[in-house]
């Protein structure tokens, strides 16, 4: 038998529960459920268009119940400031704002006192409901335009942003709002890096990052790569006058960065595609020595004080070296073997300028050579060679000789194969052109804050602690860690 309910009415809400509900909530659900009726009913809409009405249509039912539930969190603001607690003074109440939600706009009565300790006017509210300083974007708006504006440029962002939300939130607010999520990150990021020298700063493997490190003992891969990027400089729109004067304006400009990951975390997809399941990244226009540390505490919360050896992986470039040896002292360094291997063409393109088949022939061997670890026999046959030449062809292949002895305690293919170890930096470099990809569009250009700014924040989404930004946010699983 079938059990019927009999019509109730629904159960009166507490009172404490009815404030949060908006007065017109009736006639909101009501006009909302209209238009799916419609919806349903037309047979030239599916359920994109059900999606789309709920989207539009629960906006302005949402907006009403955050203003309220804003405007109560506001009242429960003690009246301390946020900045020292110091009480405040001659505190008002009902100065209102208006801030931008992801729901449209919302206003907030609140009230005012001053600090003075601070000497400053304070809304202790604002602290409480997470507005920045300057700007009345709300949490949630301010985490869209970071997301959003470090992924493609702002005017786009506008029309994303637009049709994901239903909320219209102009191309400029959006930048400005990145921009000053960007300078929090790295703020965070340079109190982060600072914490990690201290003893306690270890705790953060544990705490806030949710790393966990294997009790076993593990090799730490570190690789490195730089690209170069384009800005707005001393010289924007003084090109002409500078060429005039036999000068070429500098405009391109250095982004460094490095990744660590352990070693037995890399594995292959299904397809065979290599993946790393768990990294660190760091990327900087800060030059080297801003990469310098960031990269060492990067590694240290993915375990550089416990591993049991390090591996520094890159391509030829002097200041990777360099900074190895400053940073990372008694590494193992690996030179990237396609680097290498270009060296090597350069030779046989050099004996068979015409003929690519035939310098693949010559090359072929010796890359096999490479491979297993005979690189003093491919520098020995280079140097035989290089006896045997004359003039400009002497001369390039004595180059290249001089390049593979400064690097012969680098080229350990073989060992790298038996060890399952990388023999490239191809991790960092697709990690590089990943950032190219937002950082170095045509006609583009960047200033040096706005594009280090920018850079931090996907350095933050990348390393999986977006949620230290934005609390609201879900931290990541640290099961997969
Ligand atoms: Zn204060």
């Amino acid at each position: 038998m079938m059990i019927t309910p009999s019509p109730t009415t629904a159960p009166a809400l507490c009172p404490d529960l009815e404030n949060l509900l908006p007065p017109q909530r009736e006639s909101l659900l009501r006009g909302l459920a209209g238009q799916l009726r419609v919806a349903t009913r037309a047979a030239d809409q599916n359920l994109g268009h059900l999606e789309e009405q709920l989207l539009r249509g629960g906006q302005e039912l949402f907006r009403q119940m955050l203003e309220q539930a804003a405007q109560e969190k506001a009242a429960a603001a003690p009246p301390q400031c946020p900045h020292c607690q110091n009480k405040l003074r001659r505190l008002t109440e009902g100065h209102g704002t208006t801030i931008q939600t992801r729901w449209g706009n919302i206003r907030v009565r609140r009230a005012r006192g001053y600090c003075r300790r601070c000497k400053r006017w304070r809304f202790p509210a604002d602290a409480l409901l997470g507005l920045p300083d300057q700007g009345t974007q709300s949490p949630g708006v301010q985490e869209i335009a970071a997301l959003t504006v470090s992924k493609m440029p702002a005017p786009e962002a506008e029309q994303v942003v637009e049709r994901l939300t239903g909320v219209k939130i102009s191309a400029g607010t959006l930048a400005r709002a990145a921009r000053v999520q960007g300078q929090r990150a790295e703020e965070k990021r340079q109190r982060l890096d600072a914490h990690m020298s201290t003893p306690a700063g270890r705790d953060q493997q544990d705490g806030d990052l949710q790393l966990q490190l294997p009790l076993d003992p593990f090799t730490l891969v570190i690789e490195l790569d730089a690209w170069n990027i384009r800005e707005r400089d001393e010289h924007w729109g003084r090109s002409a006058a500078l060429r005039a004067q036999g000068q070429e304006p500098a405009r391109w400009h250095w982004a460094y960065g490095g990744t660590c990951f352990r070693l037995n975390q890399r594995a292959q997809t299904a397809g065979g595609r290599p993946v790393i399941l768990s990294r660190g990244t760091v990327m900087t226009r800060g030059g080297v020595d801003a990469l310098k540390e960031q990269l060492w505490a990067e590694a240290m919360r993915r375990g550089l004080g416990r591993a049991n050896e390090v591996l520094i992986v890159a391509d030829g470039a002097v200041w990777i070296w360099n900074l190895t040896g400053d940073r990372f002292p008694g590494a193992r360094q690996r030179v990237d073997f396609y680097h290498v291997s270009q060296h090597l063409w350069a030779v046989a393109h050099t004996l068979h300028p015409d003929d690519e088949a035939a310098a693949r022939t010559w090359v072929e061997p010796l890359l096999a050579k490479l491979k297993a670890d005979a690189s003093c026999q491919v520098i020995t046959e280079l140097e035989q060679l290089q006896a045997r030449l004359e003039g400009a062809a002497q001369a390039r292949v004595q180059k290249e000789v001089n390049y593979l002895h400064s690097q012969r305690a680098r080229m350990d293919y073989g060992t790298a194969k038996q060890k399952g170890e990388p023999l490239g930096s191809g991790a960092m470099e697709s990690t590089c052109r990943q950032y190219q990809a937002r950082f170095k569009r045509t006609g583009q250009f960047w200033s040096q804050t706005g594009d280090e700014a920018l850079m931090c924040l996907e350095t933050f989404r990348r390393n999986g602690r977006w949620h230290l930004l934005f609390p609201h946010a879900q931290p990541p699983d640290p099961s997969k860690n």
